[in-house]
């Protein structure tokens, strides 16, 4: 039976608890079609991690990643690291950025039964996550920002021709497989150099994929129309800052943040990250949505499928997944959908369900 190792890092605020809930998931529909065995590899990370090692994302950590299939992440607390730690990247933005991980796939898809605010529709951004508005460590910019007279910042954003060609290659790939229709969203009207060769580099890989319908629209107008019409909308391609806040938006409108998916991938590694962040007003009490974090890690567990050509991998997701929408559409809901289960209680109903498929 293959067997696949995976990292496990829980994070700060509602993490653990929805980190947890999604290996559960993954553990007792790996048990139930006993096709796929997983070995779950927990790693430090986060504030807890700060406290025993003295770094949020310490060696020990980023030394057995690498022998890891891929790895499921739970958010940070960003204000506390701001705060605190000043200058420090996030664990969540240091693996992004070490491990070349530029692509940031975060779909939005009406469910059965969970009330939205605009029909129907099925979405994906891709992300550009290495550039852009959030810069580090850049090797043109370092940090990417500067007080040049006590009181003014300057804020880079940084665009190259290879990332936005890569990035561009991702969503036209991803647009073949779906409804072959890519939205590039920019600001060339202002930004015009940035934008203006991000837009301009999309077209010319776009000319590789003549089957794909492409539109472009101006970020302010974009926001717009997905609220008027998120329907007619496949595969968006965008850059780091746009595609961050226009996720939230796409994720609410579909029916909440806390049901938002995403991985975080390269050619050859991924890592599953639910949209939201560490929710710290609602952490440690048992009613955090772990919808979110277990469909990433269904959508890490088809990545690995397709990596590595292992159709178990996609049945078992399917049937976590299936198994999900069924509580959900059952009425089995989080405080945050209107309903009264708590974290644990969810994750039960969906073991239920995987039991008795
Ligand atoms: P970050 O900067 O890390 O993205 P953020 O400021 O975007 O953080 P989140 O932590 O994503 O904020 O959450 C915003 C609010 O949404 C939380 O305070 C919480 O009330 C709610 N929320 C987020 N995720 C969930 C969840 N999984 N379940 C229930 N409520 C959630
Ligand atoms: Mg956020």
């Amino acid at each position: 039976m293959a067997t696949y190792r995976l990292g496990v890092m829980y994070g700060d605020g509602i993490g653990p608890e929805v980190v947890q809930a999604a290996v559960e998931v993954l553990t007792t529909a790996a048990e139930r079609l006993g096709t796929v065995k997983f070995n779950w590899v927990e790693l430090p990370m986060g504030l807890s991690a700060i406290e025993k090692y003295g770094e949020a994302f310490p060696d020990i950590t980023k030394k057995a990643l690498k022998n890891c299939d891929g790895w499921i992440l739970g958010p940070n607390d960003g204000a506390a690291y701001a705060k605190e730690h000043q200058g420090k990247r996030t664990p969540s933005g240091e693996l992004r950025h070490s491990y070349d991980l530029y692509a940031n796939i975060r779909p939005s898809k009406t469910l059965p039964g969970i009330r939205n605010v605009v029909g129907e529709a099925d979405l994906v951004i891709v992300r550009e996550n290495t550039e852009g508005f959030y810069t580090d460590k850049n090797m043109y910019v370092g940090n990417g920002e500067f007080m040049v007279t006590p009181e003014t910042a300057l804020s880079v954003g940084v665009f190259t021709k290879p990332a936005i060609e890569r990035i561009a290659h991702a969503a036209f790939r991803f647009a073949m497989e779906r409804r072959q229709h890519v939205t590039i969203v920019h600001k060339a009207n202002v930004i015009k150099l940035g934008f203006g060769l991000f837009i301009k580099t999309c077209r010319e890989v776009a000319e590789q994929y003549p089957q794909v319908k492409v539109d472009d629209y101006h970020v302010d107008a974009f926001a717009a129309q997905l609220v008027r019409r998120a329907g007619d909308f496949d595969v968006i391609v965008t850059e780091n800052m746009f595609g961050d806040i226009l996720s939230d938006l796409a994720a609410e409108l579909v029916g909440g943040l806390g049901l938002a998916y995403s991985i975080n991938a390269s050619e050859n590694q991924a890592m599953a990250q639910a949209v939201h962040g560490s929710a710290p007003d609602i952490a440690g009490k048992n009613v955090a949505n772990p919808v979110g974090e277990m469909l990433s890690a269904v959508m890490l567990i088809d990545w690995l499928g397709t990596r590595h050509q292992d159709q178990s991998l996609h049945h078992l997701g399917q049937l976590v997944k299936t198994s999900i929408l069924k509580a959900l559409f059952d009425g089995v809901r989080t405080q945050d959908l209107g309903g009264d289960a708590s974290t644990i209680q969810f994750t039960e109903a969906v073991v239920q369900r995987i039991l008795r498929s």
